[in-house]
């Protein structure tokens, strides 16, 4: 399937491993021009080295530039630094990937303003800022797509977790009726890709951090989680990227407002 989109400019956060890095990988591979964005210059120099060379040996007609933008997201001044790249005030991307880390785990006992300020900051006022600077030009333009990554959380709390819950939960909401908006009509839509458990360096850190409380070793751990899978493995990020390629295809026009979960089956609920 073509889905339409050679010559296009996509802005992907959280974009130097992991699902920001295969969701720019899916989409290099259609020709999309990529703006890619992590905190760490060295890995982000790397990945759009190895994006910019996937993209030249893909056969969609022309090489997709990749340029990089090594800034923290979650500030004001990261992301005037990834607009100030693409060469103005956020208004030529005709497709935003939103993502940055999941904030930490915990007990919410021990969660003080600072701490949910900064939950809020990175995974629902973010992801809102982003949206604030591309979905005018995108709607001036007649299409646009937005793609939140959040978390299969949202569906199923996890007690742990409960500054992601909170505050991705808050941009759910939001985008819930921003999806509706008379944006609707004028090709832009908004959706958010909910990730069950995917092999990423995150997962790992998890494992490890389980595998250090309970004594037992990291591949036990690993192998536990996986057989709570009905699919009995984890997802890769090349096939969470190929989700948020198709929903940014032109043939996804007509999905909008959605929370697409991707768990290999977890999340046991009918709806
Ligand atoms: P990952 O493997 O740790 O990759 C995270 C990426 O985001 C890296 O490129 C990282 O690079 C970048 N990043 C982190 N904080 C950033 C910031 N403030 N500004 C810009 N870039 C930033 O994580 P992942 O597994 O892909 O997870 C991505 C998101 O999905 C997270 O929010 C996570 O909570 C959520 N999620 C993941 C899973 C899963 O199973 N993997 C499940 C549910 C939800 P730098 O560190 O260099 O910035």
């Amino acid at each position: 399937m073509n889905l339409g989109l050679a010559g296009k400019w996509a802005l992907v956060c959280g974009a130097s491993r992991g699902l920001g890095r295969g969701c720019a990988e899916a989409l290099v591979r259609e020709g999309v021009n990529v703006v890619v964005n992590a905190r760490g210059a060295e890995g982000l120099q790397q990945a759009a080295a190895e994006l910019q060379a996937l993209g030249a040996a893909s056969d969609n007609g022309t090489a997709p530039r990749v340029l990089a933008a090594a800034a923290d997201i979650t500030t004001a001044e990261g992301r005037a630094a990834v607009f100030a790249l693409a060469g103005g005030p956020g208004t030529d991307f005709d497709i935003v990937v939103t993502n940055a880390g999941g904030p930490p785990p915990g007990d919410f006992r021990d969660w003080d303003r600072e701490a949910w300020l900064r939950a809020l900051d990175a995974n629902m006022l973010t992801p809102i800022e982003l949206m604030r600077a591309t979905v005018d030009g995108m709607a001036a333009r007649g299409f646009g797509r937005v793609v939140n990554i959040t978390s299969s959380a949202v569906k199923a709390p996890i007690d742990i977790l409960g500054l992601s819950n909170g505050a991705r939960s808050g941009l759910t909401g939001f985008v819930a009726g921003l999806a509706r908006s008379p944006l609707a009509a004028r090709g832009v839509t908004v959706n958010n890709l909910l990730p069950g458990k995917f092999d990423t360096d995150r997962l790992a850190t998890t494992f490890r951090a389980a595998a250090a409380q309970t004594g037992r070793s990291e591949e036990d751990v690993r192998a536990a989680q996986q057989a709570q899978v009905p699919a009995r493995r984890f997802g890769t990020p090349a096939e969470f990227g190929a989700i948020c390629a198709f929903l940014c295809s032109v043939h996804a026009g007509y999905i909008t407002g959605q929370n697409l979960l991707a768990d290999g089956g977890a999340y046991p609920g009918a709806f």
